[in-house]
């Protein structure tokens, strides 16, 4: 099968989202085989991505979760907070979680030094 070269969305590594290797590790198309087994992305439930609209680029938090329980509540109050004015606010430090990794965007757009 042709190669289809992409850039991993954790670890900014390219790879081949037609290879062996990546069909069996599963996860999302833009996530390379390493970090989808070592993130658990395609098979744990209990990790999940949240991505913020601030800057240029997103900021991405991968949160590891105590319980199934904890990371939907979590998600929802996430999407609630968000969705709306991207106001991030309310409930969400009520919830347990471990943070694994986070990408943290630029927030000082358009070159402007503060
Ligand atoms: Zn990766």
């Amino acid at each position: 099968m042709r190669e289809l070269i992409k850039e991993c969305k954790h670890c900014g590594i390219e790879f081949n989202a037609n290879s062996r290797y990546k069909k069996k590790a599963g996860g999302y198309i833009n996530e390379c085989p390493d970090c989808t087994i070592s993130l658990g992305t395609e098979s744990s439930v209990r990790y999940r991505g949240v991505t913020t609209g601030d800057g240029k680029m997103a900021c991405t938090q991968i949160l590891k979760f105590d319980s199934e329980a904890d990371a939907q509540a979590y998600v929802q109050t996430w999407n609630n907070n968000s969705g709306f004015n991207n106001r991030r606010s309310g409930g969400l430090n009520d919830i347990k979680f471990t943070k694994v990794g986070e990408n943290a965007g630029n927030s000082n757009h358009k070159g402007k030094s503060t």
